[in-house]
């Protein structure tokens, strides 16, 4: 049996796992990260948030991403058939990032797998994990190796950036059904968008549609876009045909949509996820801790998943780091309950999404420019920025707004 030894087993090499990645080894000590695909690989999740770009330049892979030439995302335009509100990351109140990519994911994790792979550390291509012992002072992985044998990683501790592989909370029972109602998403990638010239070209497009339900419209720079529409599955079922007859119905049923894409034509068979929200019993435990996808994993309206998964990474990796350094650290401190600030907020937006209150306040003239700022960079990523009311009091402040705007739309 082959024997692989280093000081951190990553499991997963997606945009956690290889940031992580980059920290630790940049820090001195020996990864091993492994994935069971051979990239590039097709995934989901293609537009990014400002938050994205401090956490990529911290882990030294801006460049490498910067190389690609990807469209840059201004901002994000929310629309329905007569009303649009767009968001400027540039008017934001958090001093940050003023702008982001929109990326394909083949080529954007492939462009960090191999940019870590130039700083030295090991990917080990085509090997699934099939099981794992973590304990309080060492830990012991198995895959299974391309041709077929098992391979054995021991180090001092286990990062799981497996996404929804959710290798450890399988292994370990850690899984909890999403307290959000299920929803599904089906979504292609086409040419033929007609999109708006200059800067407004590279935002990303939510197009609110019937029972809930809304569109993503993601433009790339290879002149694909990706279009996918997220619904409560009987809205999808209750459509005839095939999953690519359903999806061109759904984006008929929103106008600017339709008047976009009048012209598209697919690039490749819709596909179809069911129910992608989970949660999760704990983010870390004896020998290991759960990044990215692997820990909770919400809603895709905000954006806000690669933008976790860096911010997961860098932040298990950073208490990792001062522990194989000798220091003595409290991982549900100093990780979990840091995360799980970041995510609860997410939540609020998340909610406030679907019960209309947000929709509400978007839409409204009665919120002030201060106040869009404050929520512009909640949905640019920096939901730590304690000095946002809007980050620090999430709930009581978008509850608040949207009582006002619906009172005064009423008057
Ligand atoms: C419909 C939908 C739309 C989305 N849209 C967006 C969006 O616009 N913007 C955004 O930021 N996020 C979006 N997301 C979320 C985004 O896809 C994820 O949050 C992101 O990919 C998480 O990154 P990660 O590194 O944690 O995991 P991943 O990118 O999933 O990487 C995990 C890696 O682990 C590997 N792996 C799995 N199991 C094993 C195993 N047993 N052994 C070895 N390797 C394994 C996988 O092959 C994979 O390469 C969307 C999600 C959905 C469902």
């Amino acid at each position: 049996m082959t024997q692989v030894n280093s000081d951190v087993i990553i499991i997963g090499a997606g945009p956690s796992g290889t940031s992580a990645a980059a920290l630790i080894h940049q820090a001195g000590f020996k990864v091993a990260v492994i994935e069971k695909e051979e990239f590039p690989r097709f995934i989901i999740g293609e537009s990014l948030l400002p938050r994205c770009m401090d956490l990529l330049e911290e882990a030294g892979l801006i460049d490498a991403v910067k190389a690609r030439d990807y469209i840059v995302k201004h901002g994000a335009v929310f629309l329905t058939d007569d009303q649009r509100t767009d968001f400027e990351f540039g008017n934001q109140f958090t001093d940050g990032w003023g702008y982001t990519w929109q990326v394909p994911r083949d080529d954007f994790d492939h462009t960090l797998a191999t940019a870590v792979e130039k700083m030295g550390v090991d990917i080990f291509w085509r090997h699934t994990v099939t099981d794992a012992d973590c304990r309080a002072d060492s830990a012991t992985v198995t895959a299974t190796g391309p041709d077929g044998n098992p391979v054995t990683f021991s180090g001092r501790f286990v990062l799981d950036a497996s996404g929804f592989g959710r290798v450890l909370p399988r292994l370990m029972d850690l899984d909890l059904p999403s307290a959000l109602p299920r929803r599904d998403s089906v979504f292609t990638h086409i040419t033929g968008d007609r999109r708006p010239a200059g800067d407004a070209a590279g935002k990303i497009w939510i197009c609110m549609l019937p029972e809930n339900s809304w569109l993503w419209i993601i433009p790339f720079s290879n002149g694909k876009t990706s279009v996918g529409v997220v619904a409560e599955p009987a809205f999808i079922d209750n459509l005839g045909g095939s999953l690519d007859d359903k999806l061109s119905a759904i984006i008929d049923m929103s106008r600017p949509a339709a008047d976009r894409l009048a012209d598209r034509k697919p690039d490749f068979p819709a596909r179809r996820i069911d129910g992608y929200s989970i949660a999760v019993k704990t983010l870390c435990g004896d020998g290991y801790a759960l990044t990215g996808n692997a820990t909770e994993f919400l809603d895709p309206v905000f954006s806000s998943g690669v933008t976790l998964a860096l911010e997961s990474a860098n932040r298990a990796a950073k208490t990792l780091i001062r522990q194989l350094k000798g220091e003595t650290v409290d991982w549900d401190k100093d990780y979990a309950a840091y995360l799980g600030h970041g995510v609860e907020v997410f939540r609020t937006y998340v909610n406030a999404w679907y019960d209309g209150a947000l929709p509400t306040v978007f839409f409204s003239d009665k919120a002030t420019p201060d106040i869009r700022s404050q929520i512009c960079s909640v949905l640019a990523g920096y939901v730590w920025d304690m000095d946002n009311p809007f980050v620090a009091k999430h709930e009581k402040a978008v509850d608040k707004l949207a009582q006002l705007c619906d009172m005064r739309a009423n008057k």
